[in-house]
């Protein structure tokens, strides 16, 4: 059967999304890092309303995406204080979803045997995930067990050919650690025949961004969504930031129509609004701050310090099974957060999902 498939996705494993049985109480949606909050019932008005009277579904969308890069240009101007050298439209491609523009970079840089990626677990499991489907090498790197800072010296010997891209995440996911000094200074020196994808998902929730450094960069792209902070993880918009010759060749890999006319109109509405979606962020952050502090008070956890919308926890005595089975118990519970690399990624929630979260734990850890 199937003998006309590629031997090597024969046993390929997806990546599933909310992973485990079906479950009959509510449920906390705790495991894939979306801002709690839906978008404000009178946006939702205003976006239906243009769906209504602007977009003629019978025409295809704008492929050139030229408004909306625009206005994503502005707001990353404006949120990195860049009056200098500003981020220029021809340094933006939009994607369905930043997953789209990695699997973008890849088809770009190491499709055909032309390269290997490198990527240190735990970290984002698309990249090896997408690099897989395109039967595209992984290179692992390594990362420290007490801080998840990346292995710099293994880091360095293993990012050589054929290794063509770096992917990091700043700040981390699972492990919610932001990029290191001396993460950052091996990035700014690393060959430029070697591409490096920082990916800002967070970057809302941090703030801490490399994009004031882009110009000095030509092989840097940065990667941003809305799906975590602007709250349109629904419809599927992701943006890369990077030099404009690298842009041209995102823009001529992709999908010619690859972002709906909805997609578009909502992202452009989250940015003219974004200071009111953002206005919950402070919020968030003291919920995690909170959370963090209750939840290190479990003698049975390890728990790290974050620097975005999640907490990465582990057992103190690093049973993974047992953390595997207690994940079960959570989501029969009612509540869902992701068992990964060893350990717990637990989403900032509402505080009333927070409170459930802390006392469902201290259950099934009593
Ligand atoms: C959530 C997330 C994304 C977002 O992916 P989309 O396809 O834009 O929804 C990208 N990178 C990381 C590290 C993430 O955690």
């Amino acid at each position: 059967m199937l003998d006309f498939i590629r031997e090597d996705l024969k046993q390929f494993q997806a990546y599933t999304p909310h992973p485990g049985g079906a479950v009959t109480v509510p449920l906390d949606i705790l495991d894939t890092n979306e801002n709690p909050y839906d978008l404000p019932s009178d946006l939702k008005a205003k976006l239906a309303g243009h769906y209504e009277h602007a977009i003629a579904t019978n025409r295809y969308p704008d492929g050139a995406q030229l408004e909306l890069k625009s206005a994503i240009a502005s707001y990353v101007n404006r949120s990195a204080n860049l009056p200098q050298a500003p981020i220029t439209p021809a340094q933006i491609s939009v994607g369905n979803g930043s997953d789209e523009l990695i699997r973008s970079v890849l088809i770009a840089t190491c499709l055909g045997n032309q390269g290997a990626i490198f990527t240190a677990p735990p970290t984002f499991s698309m990249y090896r995930i997408l690099a897989e489907t395109l039967g595209i090498p992984v290179v692992q790197g390594r990362r420290s067990t007490a801080d998840f800072a990346l292995d710099l010296e293994d880091a360095r010997s293993q990012v050589q050919a054929p290794v063509r891209v770096v992917f990091v995440v700043h700040p981390n996911s699972p492990t919610a650690n932001p990029l290191t000094a001396n993460e950052l200074d091996w990035l700014r020196r690393l060959p430029k025949n070697i591409l490096v994808v920082i990916d800002e998902a967070y970057f809302e929730f941090s703030q801490t961004s490399v994009v004031a450094e882009l110009s000095e960069h030509p092989n840097w792209v940065i990667l941003r969504t809305f799906s975590k902070a602007f709250r349109l993880a629904a419809l599927r918009v992701g943006y890369a930031i990077a030099h404009p010759d690298v842009i041209q060749i995102l823009e001529k890999v992709r999908l010619p129509y690859n972002l709906p006319a909805f997609s578009q109109a909502a992202a452009r509405l989250a940015l003219d609004h974004h200071e009111e979606l953002l206005t919950v962020i402070p919020q968030l952050l003291q919920a995690r701050d909170q959370l963090h502090a209750d939840l290190a008070k479990i003698d049975a956890l390890q728990v790290w310090p974050s620097a975005a919308n999640f907490i990465y926890a582990r057992l103190n005595n690093g049973d993974d099974k047992r953390l595997g089975d207690l994940t079960q118990e959570l989501k029969a519970q009612g509540t869902l957060i992701r068992h990964t690399g060893g350990g717990w990624r637990i989403t900032v929630g509402t505080s009333a999902e927070n409170q459930r979260t802390l006392s469902r734990m201290h259950g099934v850890l009593a």
